[in-house]
Formats: C-alpha cells, sequence, structure tokens
C-alpha cells in the first residue's frame, strides 16, 4: 500500500530518530515500492578520492548495510549523473538502471548551528526482463528522490527538536528532584531512578565515599526494569590499584573526569568544592548500546547538581541525627523517643505482645557534679551511655529522657526480662571505675536505680506506663538507691506493708 506524504514524512521522522542508516532505507524504500524496483542502492560521493561509497542495498523488501568502493568510469552512466546532475538511465545485460544523483543537507555533527552537504547517487535497477526507466519515469523517480532527501534536513530538524524538547523536560525535572532531594533514604533513589528513566540507561550505580574506613561503598543501583536496590554490600578499599573503581576515584586512572568504557559505560566522580564524594556510573551494557556523546554532555553538566544533591542528603541527616540524638551519650533525645514510644505501644497493643519500660536514674549524680566538676559527671554520662547501648538488643529504644535519667524501651520483653537487663546494666556500671584526678578518691563508682513497669499488666497507656516506672523508681530512691523494682512486685509489697498495718514507703 502507498503512503502519503505526511505518512512518509512521520516514517522519514522517525526513522532519522535512529540515525542516517535508517532513514536511508526507509527512502529505498520508498522508492523501491513506488517505482516498482528490483533493488536500490545508496551512494555517497567523496570528494577526495572520488569514489562513490555503497552504505546501503535495498532488495527483495529488505536493506542492508553493505560497505563497498566505486570509482566511476569516465562516460559511464554514474560519472555522467554526477558530472550533470541529472538522471542517467542506462541498460545492460544486467538489466534497466536509473542513476539519480542528490544532494543531501544534514546538520553538523560537530554540534554547529549550519548544515554540512552531503552529495552521491542512488542506483535503482529492474531485472534485464522488465521494463526500462522511460524519461517521464525517469523524472518522476529522480524528483520524488530529491523531495525525499530535501525533507532530511526538516526531518532531522524534527527529530532534534523532540530530542531537545524532552532534554528539557529532563533538565527541570532532574533539577527539581535534585533540589528537593533531602533525606538520603528517598533522595538517592529519587536521584538515581531519575538519571535512569531520562537517559533511558540498562543501570545507573552510585558509590559514595567513605572517608573514615577508607572505603568506597555501594548506596543503590537503579536499572531498567525500574528495580531500584541496595548495593550495600559492595565495598571497595579505597586505595591505588585495589579495584578500578577507586583508581578512577582517586583520579589515580586516566581520564580522572569521566571514563568510558568501551562506549557502553560511563564512570562519573562525583565531586562537591573540588572534593571526590562518590562515583556514579552509568551503563548500556545489557543492551549494549553506545551512550552518545549528546547524553556525556549532559549527563556531566549535571554531575555538580548530582553531586551537590547527594551531598546535601548526607549533611539533611546528619544535621537529622544531631537533633534526635543527645552528642554526649549517643543516646536518642525524648522527642524522638516518644515518637517510637507511640509505635512500640500501638504494635504492642495491635499483636497483643509484652512491652517493658525501664527508667533508670544515676544515683547521687548532683554530688559527682558538685565534687569533681562537670567534666566529669559528663564523662559518668558517657560511660552510661556506652554500657547502655552495648547491652541492648537491635529492637531496643533507649532514650536520654533528661539530665541524668535514662529511659529504655524494651519491645516484647516481659517484666522479668527487662529485669534482667536492668541487672546486667547495673553490674556493668558497678564494675566500672571512674579515675578522678586530684582528688582523694582516685576513682569514682557508678550506681543507678532503676524502676521498671510492663504492658499489659501495670498501664494502658503510654503516660501510665512512664507513671509506673516513675513510682518504681521512686520506690527504690526511697529505699537505699542502687536498686531495681518492678512496679508489680512495689504493689505487692505496698499492699504487704498496708495489709500488715505498716507504713507504705511510698
Ligand atoms: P538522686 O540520687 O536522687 O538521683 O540524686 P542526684 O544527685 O542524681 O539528683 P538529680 O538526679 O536531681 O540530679 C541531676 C543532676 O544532673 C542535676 C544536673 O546538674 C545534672 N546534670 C544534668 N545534665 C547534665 C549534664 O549534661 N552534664 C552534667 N555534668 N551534669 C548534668
Ligand atoms: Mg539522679
Amino acid at each position: 500500500m502507498k503512503k502519503n506524504g505526511k505518512e512518509l514524512f512521520a516514517q522519514a521522522a522517525g526513522a532519522v530518530l535512529e540515525g542516517r542508516g535508517a532513514f536511508m532505507a526507509a527512502s529505498l524504500e520508498a522508492l523501491a515500492e513506488r517505482f516498482s524496483l528490483d533493488a536500490a542502492s545508496y551512494y555517497e560521493y567523496d570528494e577526495k578520492t572520488g569514489l562513490l561509497r555503497l552504505l546501503l542495498r535495498h532488495a527483495s523488501g529488505v536493506s542492508f548495510e553493505h560497505e563497498e568502493n566505486l570509482r566511476p568510469l569516465p562516460g559511464s552512466a554514474a560519472a555522467r549523473a554526477l558530472e550533470g546532475l541529472q538522471a542517467v538511465s542506462a541498460k545492460s545485460p544486467a538489466g534497466c538502471f536509473l542513476y539519480s544523483p542528490f544532494r543531501l543537507d544534514h546538520c553538523d555533527p560537530a554540534g554547529g548551528r549550519g548544515v554540512v552537504p552531503c552529495f552521491g547517487l542512488v542506483r535503482m535497477e529492474r531485472s534485464p526482463r522488465r521494463r526500462r526507466f522511460s524519461p517521464a519515469e525517469a523524472a518522476r523517480a529522480d524528483a520524488y528522490l530529491r523531495s525525499y532527501l530535501r525533507d532530511y534536513y526538516k526531518a532531522e530538524l524534527l527529530s532534534l527538536h523532540r530530542k531537545y524538547d524532552k532534554n528539557v523536560a529532563a533538565i527541570t525535572e532532574l533539577t527539581e528532584v535534585f533540589a528537593t532531594a533531602l533525606r538520603v533514604s528517598d533522595s538517592f533513589r529519587h536521584i538515581l531512578s531519575g538519571i535512569q528513566t531520562y537517559f533511558g540507561f540498562d543501570r545507573v550505580r552510585l558509590y559514595l565515599i567513605d572517608e573514615k574506613n577508607r572505603k568506597l561503598k555501594g548506596e543503590l543501583s537503579a536499572d531498567i526494569r525500574g528495580q531500584v536496590k541496595s548495593i550495600s554490600y559492595e565495598e571497595i578499599p579505597l586505595e591505588p590499584g585495589a579495584h578500578r573503581f577507586a583508581d578512577i576515584v582517586l583520579g589515580k586512572s586516566s581520564g580522572a573526569f569521566m571514563e568510558r568504557y568501551k562506549d557502553c559505560v560511563l564512570y562519573m566522580p562525583l565531586a562537591v568544592q573540588g572534593v571526590t564524594i562518590g562515583l556514579l556510573i552509568v551503563d548500556n551494557l545489557l543492551s549494549q548500546q553506545r551512550i552518545e556523546p549528546e547524553e556525556l554532555t549532559m549527563l556531566k553538566s549535571f554531575g555538580g547538581q548530582i553531586a551537590l544533591a547527594v551531598d546535601n542528603s548526607r549533611l539533611f541527616d546528619k544535621v537529622e541525627e544531631l537533633s534526635l540524638y543527645d552528642e554526649l551519650t549517643k543516646l536518642p533525645l525524648r522527642r524522638y523517643f516518644n515518637q517510637r514510644f507511640q509505635e512500640e505501644f500501638y504494635r504492642a497493643e495491635r499483636f497483643k505482645q509484652p512491652l517493658a519500660l525501664v527508667w533508670a536514674d544515676i544515683d547521687y549524680f548532683k554530688e559527682v557534679n558538685d565534687t569533681y566538676g562537670h567534666q566529669i559527671g559528663d564523662k559518668v554520662l558517657r560511660e552510661t551511655g556506652r554500657v547502655i547501648l552495648a547491652n541492648l538488643r537491635k529492637i531496643d529504644f533507649p532514650c536520654r529522657y533528661g539530665g541524668d535519667e535514662i529511659i529504655i524501651l524494651l519491645p516484647q520483653a516481659t517484666g522479668e526480662e527487662a529485669r534482667r537487663l536492668a541487672e546486667r546494666l547495673s553490674q556493668e556500671l558497678s564494675e566500672l571505675r571512674i579515675p578522678v584526678p586530684f582528688s582523694k578518691a582516685k576513682e569514682l563508682r557508678v550506681t543507678l536505680s532503676i524502676g521498671v513497669s510492663t504492658f499489659p499488666q501495670d498501664a494502658s497507656s503510654t503516660d501510665a506506663l512512664l507513671e509506673k516506672a516513675d513510682d518504681a523508681l521512686y520506690w527504690v530512691k526511697s529505699h537505699g538507691r542502687a536498686g531495681i523494682a518492678l512496679y508489680s512486685d512495689m504493689a505487692a509489697e505496698k499492699e504487704k506493708a498496708a495489709g500488715g498495718g505498716a507504713h507504705a514507703p511510698v
């Protein structure tokens, strides 16, 4: 079925997107269809060598690339067509031929604004048994070819426009992603999948430098199936010669800024203010598609923004960490704890699991400060924090509740389990000797008073659970300190004392 001009142009524009070869294949196919050709061949003329280069041949419904040089003999139909810049037909025992010269303007591949002309000819063929090209038919075929090729420039422009539009959209959206990406956990994900989607790479991977441990650590990988996954298991020592990636980041590999590997992989070190913070690797290893120079240029222009976004996210996390954790004890602060407490309490209620609350307070801490100074007091707090962190399970959540008070949330723990933890902490702390220079005592010992309450036995709300743990703590404080009380023990004891007629200690 014959296509109309519009359809052909759309087809041509589509073909241009895939490159000049695809456009030529489309034009040869259109010619063969319209003028009942048995074959059509596309030659480009190289003025320097005077050779015609056969680049593409279309026959029996298929186009195939075919490289072959041909020197047009003086006086031959091909030479006459080129010299006169008009179609020349010829007949030989091999068949009937029509040589149609053309001029094809295409956009400057160097990226300039101008067009670059390219001369050549198309040889149309019919088998010897078939009719030769009549002068009218030759004129029509020639005009058709020229008009088709004249469109090349337009089609190329159109495709460039489309590409440009796509790039502008990518720049706008990616810039937004980079500018708004804050928290590490979601921003890396957005950045990587943004790059993968807009450039269409098979895979994008991010590695960051861990300066403290001198390592290049894998962060995330986004692939063409839309999967974003952690590659934190990848750790590369940051030493020259340890790994190709390390060499690139350290600038020990050639082409330090960007290094390409077989045109399918691009390594891009990320730097902020001259300091390398990581490595972005994009590849088309699966599809074996070349990474185009324009993509390289664009990615390069994004390099600074990507690095900045990555660095900002890390900074944001750090600031957030500072606002959530106590600098001295390294324990979470009350604001963070309250949020977690609500979540854990809800979970305990919902799944009918126990939840224990441990409330610890350092004994005579004020005295420590008054006697040995705040620095020693700080040291006591630091050591207490260290011992607590070293003894907890992953799911436990401690908090510096204020001053010398520390609360620990123990999900899925019974009162007895909480008591065992409290005993372990007290034991370990009591073994600590904190040296105190310029004093008679020479060293200082730390004891804790600890109160424990549990859900669901002691309370049915977060506030009540806190209150009960505080009650138990107060009981210990008023019974000589350096001890542990479960709220339930204390209540039983109180009851016994009340029943026995004695004064309740609280
Ligand atoms: P008790 O055995 O009854 O708990 O008595 P205590 O001396 O420990 O009294 P309390 O718990 O009321 O004292 C807390 C003290 O902790 C008061 C405050 O000066 C001190 N403190 C609070 N925060 C810090 C801190 O960050 N560093 C130091 N060095 N002291 C702190
Ligand atoms: Mg205290």
